[in-house]
């Protein structure tokens, strides 16, 4: 059925008029809802705005009673127009009062409506507010008016984004554009930052909606579609996937969503509607960006991603580049705010500006995560349709020690977060007094503190923190930050610059810890059904020794005339660890042959991290020049819990008996054929946990640069010899809790030690 003012083109080339003309915008958008009614053949038109309060405010009405503008407000959630806004999804309704979410307001002389059509007024997949139709007669709505009412509320929400409406709102309120919103993601990288979001992506302005020609647009569209095409199968015949960092698995995903007749479909339906090519993709894309994120499915949300990929092709391809910030000309107190991002693509922002990082995706263990780690940036990962949430140049705050945003903070919030930042400020302070006094415990015990590092940037963190050395050098972060594979030659340069910064303290470099989830853009990826349980580390340098000779000779050529220690990832037997040793041998007789001066002294040594080597603690402890605990994948393997899983990485404590026990064994092994032990998993670098470690024997941690000031402030306060006594005590049997957290926390406020 079309109403008497004509199909959906006549509407939104009547509203296009109405948007263009010069009037108030009160009065824009009452017209707006008139011609909407007449189009739709309905008695009623209303629009209701979103309200920084949550709660949705009628803006303008036909039909209803007009003294109820501005006056009437739905809470969130609450009726018809509440649970459109709640679920993002259309609701046509032939008897609304029969609806159990049917409210009742008396302001507005509703009760005589019985058919209801509201649809979601959507932007980047978020609501902003809601439009509704309402007729007398019970009727059924066609799928053709749903599809026309969308796409007038599409109009609606950019003329809210470009805050037409913001003068209308009643005093007190105002409209949920500017709403604070308090996202919650998981803390990626420590810290608090104040600042101003800079979107990693901008997006592609769109500012032509409604088509002069839909002929036309429908060609456009086609023609762009057909370009992305061929782009991707261009890439994919390439076979080029190593030169755009794009793998192949992803592009035959692509590939299909390219081909998908529903998403293609629905394109061609709005722009029949009446909206150009352009902005009918950035519609379809908002409503299905509404209903993936309502759903829970990690695997679903995966191809969200995948779809915003192809929207934002099309996208370019129909409007052209985006504007967007100059990476090295970011304004100051910049928050990057990006759906996702690679390590490399941080590295290429001006540190200097940078305040912190709000991702959409990224687990802590991400390269992302490391990276904004190394460089001292606090960072939230998993914050869900962050970038839609935002728009550039918002207030914003990253908390990354509680794994929160901050958008568009009140005063108050922001305060308080300017308190937490200052008071954070002066325990930097307090650490950095620390920094010259010894790392001895009260009763005189000599721990060990070095550093984690992998980068550049983490170089100078040896002076920073005064730390002993670089207990874990992860050399594959310099191969993943990398547009190609290092050659050995640049191999050498990296780990001769390692040495140099370090001057004379020891540097433990780990050989490259690549596979699982540590993947090279440039190498062809194995699927495997369980990465981390895969083809992996020393595995791949035991299968394909190519690769672990050249490291093995870029960092003995690095370490002529040095110390060199050099630590094997992931080993699970002796056996395997002869075998590295083996080769590491050769490369050293082969190059003494060629008269290169050999190390100092050369140690190898190995990480502990999977189970099955506690089970062989006096063979490799005798055999290994030292050991270092991968507490992290220790951990994950021990309690068969994936680090990277939200779900379950924090479901077992490394503080209960049987992960303490576990590590208790090792330090036992290497104290009784003297072999070094260190713990470099994050488990060491955190007071409590380092703190119960020295408490079973422990002498020896690496960790990140930003824990050194906390854990030596922690281990000056402790006399070991009593909490060695007590951890005995409690790791003997306990009868209540098998947790120990509680216990050595008491013992922590007993003591006054801070953790
Ligand atoms: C560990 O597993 O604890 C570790 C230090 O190595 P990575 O985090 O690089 O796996
Ligand atoms: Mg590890």
């Amino acid at each position: 059925m079309r109403g008497a003012l004509g199909g959906p083109g006549v509407l939104l080339r009547r509203l296009r008029e109405v948007m263009a003309a010069s009037i108030s915008p009160q009065e824009r958008l009452d017209r707006l809802v008139v011609l909407i009614a007449g189009n739709l053949v309905a008695e009623v038109c209303s629009v209701y705005v979103l309200r920084e309060d949550g709660s949705l405010e009628l803006y303008a009405t036909e039909g209803l009673n007009r003294e109820a503008v501005h006056l009437t407000t739905m809470r969130a959630g609450e009726g018809l127009v509440g649970l459109i806004a709640s679920e993002a999804e259309p609701l046509a309704l032939s008897d609304a009062q029969a609806h159990p979410s049917f409210s009742y307001r008396p302001e507005t002389g509703e009760e005589v409506y019985r058919s209801f059509l509201g649809v979601p007024i959507l932007r980047g997949g978020a609501v902003m507010g809601v439009l509704v139709i309402q007729n007398r007669a019970s009727r059924l709505y066609s799928e053709d008016e749903i599809e026309t009412l969308q796409t007038t509320a599409m109009l609606m929400a950019e003329m809210i984004a470009a805050g037409g409406l913001k003068s209308l709102a009643a005093p007190g309120a105002s409209i949920g554009l500017d709403r604070p919103i308090h996202g919650v993601g998981v803390a990626l990288a420590d810290g608090v930052g104040l600042g101003h979001v800079v979107l990693h992506e901008p997006r592609v302005a769109i500012t032509n909606l409604i088509a002069e020609n839909p002929a036309a647009e429908v060609g456009r569209l086609e023609a762009a579609i057909s370009e992305m095409r061929a782009s991707i199968d261009e890439l994919i015949e390439r076979g080029d996937v190593a030169h755009t960092g794009e793998h192949r698995d992803v592009l035959e995903t692509f590939r299909m969503f390219a081909h998908d007749q529903g998403w293609l479909r629905r394109m061609r339906e709005v722009v029949m509607t009446g909206l150009t090519a352009e902005a009918a993709v950035e519609r379809v894309q908002s409503d299905t960006r509404a209903k993936m994120l309502r759903q829970t499915d990690p695997y679903l949300r995966e191809r969200l991603h995948d779809l915003d990929d192809l929207a934002d092709r099309l996208l370019r391809t129909l409007v052209g580049k985006a504007n967007g910030v100059a990476r090295e000309n970011l304004p100051e107190n910049a928050i990057l705010v990006a759906r996702s991002m690679g390590p490399a693509a941080l590295l290429d922002y001006d540190r200097a500006h940078l305040r912190g990082l709000v991702l959409e995706e990224g687990g802590p263990a991400s390269h992302i995560a490391i990276v904004a780690r190394a460089l001292g940036i606090p960072a939230v990962g998993e914050v869900v349709n962050a970038t839609a949430l935002v728009e550039a140049g918002d207030a914003i705050i990253v908390d990354g020690q509680a794994g929160e945003v901050q958008i568009r903070p009140q005063p108050d919030v922001e305060n308080a977060y300017k308190d937490k930042a200052r008071l954070r400020a002066r325990k930097q302070k307090q650490y950095q007094k620390l920094k010259e006094l010894p790392a001895v415990t009260r009763d005189g015990v000599e721990i060990t503190l070095q550093i984690n590092a992998g980068l550049f940037v983490d170089l100078p963190n040896l002076e920073a923190t005064a730390a002993s050395g670089i207990g874990l050098f992860r050399t594959e972060l310099q191969f993943m930050v990398a547009q190609h594979m290092p050659t050995t030659a640049e191999q050498q340069a990296l780990y001769a610059t390692v040495l140099d910064a370090a001057a004379e303290r020891p540097v433990t470099f780990r050989t490259l810890d690549i596979g699982g989830d540590k993947v090279l853009p440039y190498m062809e990826r194995v699927e495997e059904e369980n990465p981390a349980l895969g083809w992996r580390a020393i595995r791949i340098g035991l299968d394909k020794p190519r690769l672990l000779r050249a490291q093995v000779r870029a960092m003995l050529r690095a370490g002529a005339g040095r110390d060199l220690k050099i630590m094997l990832p992931m080993v699970a037997t002796t056996e395997e660890f002869r075998r590295a040793r083996m080769i590491i041998r050769r490369e050293q007789a082969m190059l003494e042959k060629q008269g290169v001066t050999p190390p100092r002294d050369l140690r190898v040594g190995v990480m502990v991290e999977v189970p099955s080597l506690l089970f062989e603690l006096p063979e490799i402890a005798r055999e290994a020049d030292f050991l270092s605990i991968g507490t992290n994948d220790l951990m994950q393997f021990l309690f068969a819990a994936d680090r990277e899983n939200k779900r379950v990485a924090d479901r077992f404590d490394p503080l209960g008996v049987g992960s303490l026990r576990a590590l208790r064994r090792i330090v036992e092994a290497a104290a009784e054929t003297g072999c070094p032990v260190t713990v470099c998993g994050e488990m060491g670098g955190k007071p409590l946990e380092t703190m119960a470690l020295i408490g079973l024997g422990y002498r020896g941690f690496s960790m990140s640069a930003a824990s050194i000031g906390p854990v030596k402030a922690m281990l000056r306060a402790l006399d070991a010899g009593k909490l060695r006594e007590r951890m005995d005590w409690m790791l003997a049997a306990p009868e209540g809790a098998t947790n120990l957290r509680p216990q050595l926390s008491a013992f922590a406020t007993e003591f006054k030690i801070p953790v």
